[in-house]
């Protein structure tokens, strides 16, 4: 391949994602630009709050900027642990432990869980980390001893249940987001851990609570919580620290063997350089935030309510928000990018979703609501998304 070859091939591939309206683009962003922000993971616009800057300001001068090793080696420090406490803490679980990404989190938990024999379900919506988390546990060995991964129809715990009884014997882990990164939706988290509780083979549920820590539940623990299974010795939470906690990293929470299961044995743990201790000081005063932010919390259910009246009003295609994540679909790949560019040049960040971050093919603009925003200036960047519509 000396002759640049490869090279000719990426630039085909690149010429056909253009094509096809495929092409995604970076677009930096200017310290202090006045871009009204509906894209991003801030719900509670904590990543900016006095105290959280303060704490990571303290910690960046106590521990300097890198964590200097993984975990084991030089890594831990007492700010991880106290993190790891309140974590589990809120998410009613016995353990959490901390990864430098929530994507890493997923990774570790689902093969941690995966055992020879595996049958694992996983949701048709689930985040590629999950996907990828799926595709890691069930590869090579694993799949030589009969793990494997079935994909289920979206927030269905009749299919699941299906999926489940056609292999009674099998041991199951069930994976689901709780609010779906792309909809905003909650999956039937109840449904789903009753259906693993029926199953014959025995099924552990793994939910993903990216997208509700913070945002839904009592104190804002999350949507496991909100389902009242926080502390099931059957109920696994993932997460991430970077969406309302506004900081970075991820947390595996579940009972104290999994745990020890982790640190012992786990890739993505042992093998990575542990989360700055920085950013871990940042998320932990996040997170003393949370069980006060009831006020946030409401303020973001009102104006998530208010975002769908208003567009569907003008007539657009909305999902139903079970949090701050709210899905407007696009005609096309081409036309949600276009849409999503003019409102980037009126002033208002909006996320653009298309194949293949989007579960069903269907393109669509992907708006947050981040309390930190001036109800006015939401409100304003609405009209600027439906004025600007293809
Ligand atoms: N799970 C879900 C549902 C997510 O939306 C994300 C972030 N996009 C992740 C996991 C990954 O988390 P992180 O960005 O911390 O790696």
């Amino acid at each position: 391949m000396e002759d640049g070859s490869w090279l000719s091939t990426l630039d085909g591939e690149a010429a056909a994602r253009q094509a096809a309206g495929l092409r995604r683009e970076l677009r930096p962003r200017d310290a202090g630009d006045d871009v009204i922000d509906l894209a991003g993971n801030d719900y509670l616009g904590l990543s900016r709050h006095p105290e959280v800057l303060a704490a990571a300001a303290r910690a960046l001068a106590d521990y300097g900027l890198g964590a200097t090793g993984s975990r084991l080696v030089r890594g831990s420090t007492g700010v991880h642990q106290a993190l790891e406490d309140g974590l589990a803490r809120l998410l009613g679980a016995q353990t959490a432990l901390v990864y430098s990404s929530g994507y890493l989190a997923n990774l570790g938990a689902i093969r941690a869980l995966v055992r020879p024999g595996t049958l694992v379900v996983s949701d048709a919506h689930n985040h590629a980390s999950i996907v990828d988390g799926c595709r890691l546990a069930c590869a090579g060995r694993a799949a030589r001893e009969g793990a494997g991964t079935v994909v289920a129809p979206h927030a269905d715990p009749g299919a699941v249940r299906a999926l489940l009884a056609a292999q009674p014997d099998r041991p199951a882990v069930v994976v689901t987001e709780s609010v779906f990164s792309v909809d905003g939706d909650l999956a039937p988290l109840a449904e789903l851990h009753a259906a693993c509780r029926a199953h014959p083979g025995g099924a552990l549920l793994l939910v993903d609570d990216a997208h509700a820590l913070g945002v839904i539940g009592p104190g804002g623990a999350g949507g496991v919580a909100a389902a009242g299974l926080a502390g099931r010795p059957d109920v696994i939470v993932t997460a991430t620290l970077s969406k309302s906690l506004g900081a970075a990293g991820g947390v595996v929470a579940g009972p104290r063997q999994l745990r020890r299961h982790l640190v012992d044995t786990g890739r993505t743990f042992i093998y990575d350089t542990a989360l700055p201790p920085v950013v871990a000081a940042g998320a932990l005063a996040a997170l003393d935030l949370l069980a006060a932010g009831d006020d946030r919390r409401a303020e973001l259910a009102a104006r998530a309510a208010l975002a769908v009246a208003r567009l569907r009003a003008e007539g657009l295609e909305v999902s139903d928000p079970d949090g701050g994540v709210i899905s407007v679909a696009a005609p096309s790949a081409d036309e949600a990018f276009a849409w999503a560019a003019a409102c980037r040049d009126r002033g208002v960040a909006v996320g653009c979703f298309r194949p293949p971050s989007t579960p069903d093919g269907r393109s669509r603009l992907r708006l947050t609501v981040n309390v930190g925003v001036p109800p006015a200036a939401f409100e304003h960047a609405l009209d600027i998304v439906v004025k600007e519509r293809p």
